[in-house]
């Protein structure tokens, strides 16, 4: 035997078709929770019961009809149909596609008794409404007219006033909104102008960081160069205070032969000197007068010294040319000796210079100059004259000359030294 299956339309339990009801036939079909154990129409009984209270024809009528066609089967019972049930289907069948018959969905007990609670509560308040609305028409039947239009008057008196209270909320409302708009955009204006300001803030910390690195190096930078100018200061210091002649330049004239930078000058019978030592002594003296010519801003007349170590020379104005302070010993000492006559230039420049520090400071030198002759007369000593020359001399006092002439050079460069450092 096979069984219809059905579920409950509001919360799909199973349902089972009652056997003994399949079996009438002609009976009512009847729905039942599996659960349940009465076989009959409790629910149909309920039914009546419940609605009992007022008399509903089509609830009725439905009710009628639900005990035979409550759950109407298609298909899966054929063996069972009868004329009289497809009769009934599709009498039904019509009745539903003509509107003239709600369908009925299968529900179980609990549901069906919920339903009908719902539906006598929804009763209830329909009643109760219905109780009010006819103690209001008694009520107002016993209103006289001039109570009603009263009551009326006052009623639109509240009714106007109420108007007026919601115009002035709404223009209210429109004044709010207006407020509400200004502020947004004031509230949108302020938010642009922060994140300028936050732009321009993280700029200026960019900025900050990068003056602040650059400040670091200048700082680096500038105590580098305080550091410099204090070694130069110092260095400044030490040079100031440094004797410049007395360093480069020394004279001895304690011997036979006078000595300027251990290079004697001029040569004795026992004492050989080479031409070259004389030649370096000579442009050692010729430097010095030079230098000392420079430090007095002194410019020579006639001449000009070319001091160039073994090679120096002196250059004269007069049509003399050039004349050269160095020899080789091979000098022609009777025709055209251009090696005294450079010596008598020396001279003649050396004598130049006594001339203006005697006049500026009175110094006073042991041995006279006689330019014209070329000789060095020992004023404080015997007053005897030697000359520088070569020609018609002898070794011994051309030597004596040439030391004098170193032994004044000493004392120009000990004054030039007081003269020119020892005052800074
Ligand atoms: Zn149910």
């Amino acid at each position: 035997m096979s069984y219809a299956c059905f579920r409950c339309q509001r919360c799909s339990k199973p349902l089972k078709v009652s056997q003994e009801i399949c079996a009438m036939q002609e009976g009512p079909l009847e729905a039942q929770h599996p659960a349940s154990p009465s076989p009959k129409m409790p629910a149909a009984g309920k039914l009546e019961d419940r609605t009992s209270r007022t008399h509903h024809p089509e609830r009725d009528r439905t009710s009628q009809e639900s005990t035979c066609c409550a759950f109407t089967l298609l298909g899966e019972p054929s063996t069972q149909r009868t004329l009289h049930s497809i009769q009934n289907t599709i009498l039904e069948t019509f009745e539903i596609v003509s509107g003239q018959k709600d369908v009925d969905h299968p529900l179980c007990v609990d549901c069906m008794d919920g339903l009908l609670e719902e539906l006598d509560a929804q009763l209830t308040l329909v009643e109760a409404d219905t109780e009010k609305y006819k103690s209001f028409l008694e009520r107002d039947s016993l209103v006289s007219d001039e109570e009603r239009e009263s009551l009326n008057a006052k009623l639109r008196a509240e009714l106007q006033s109420l108007e007026q209270e919601e115009a002035r909320l709404a223009q209210e409302l429109k004044d709010m909104d207006r407020q509400h708009a200004r502020i947004e955009a004031e509230l949108r204006a302020a938010e642009a102008e922060s994140r300028e300001l936050e732009r321009q803030e993280e700029q200026d910390l960019n900025d900050c960081a990068a003056l602040m690195t650059e400040q670091l190096a200048l700082t680096d930078q500038l105590s580098s160069v305080e550091n410099q100018l204090a070694y130069a200061q110092r260095q400044l210091q030490s040079l100031s205070k440094t004797d410049i002649f007395n360093i480069t330049f020394t004279i001895l004239d304690d011997g036979p032969l006078g000595i300027i930078n251990n290079f004697r000058l001029g040569r004795l019978p026992g004492i050989q000197v080479g031409w070259s030592e004389i030649n370096a002594a000579w442009g050692q003296t010729a430097l010095l007068l030079f230098n000392l010519s420079k430090i007095a801003g002194l410019q020579f007349q006639r001449y000009q010294l070319v001091p160039c170590g073994d090679h120096s020379y002196i250059k004269s104005f007069d049509g003399d040319g050039v004349l050269l302070l160095f020899s080789d010993g091979s000098h022609n000492v009777f025709y055209d000796n251009k090696y005294d006559r450079a010596m008598k230039a020396f001279l003649d420049c050396l004598q130049q210079f006594v001339k203006v520090v005697e006049e500026e400071e009175g110094l006073f030198l042991p041995y006279r100059i006689h330019v014209n002759g070329g000789m060095l007369e020992d004023v404080t000593g015997s007053g005897e004259c030697y000359s520088i020359r070569t020609h018609l001399n002898t070794e011994d006092e051309w030597a004596k000359a040439l030391k004098f002439m170193l032994t004044n050079l000493k004392l120009i460069l000990a004054w030039a030294s007081s003269r020119y450092y020892c005052k800074k």
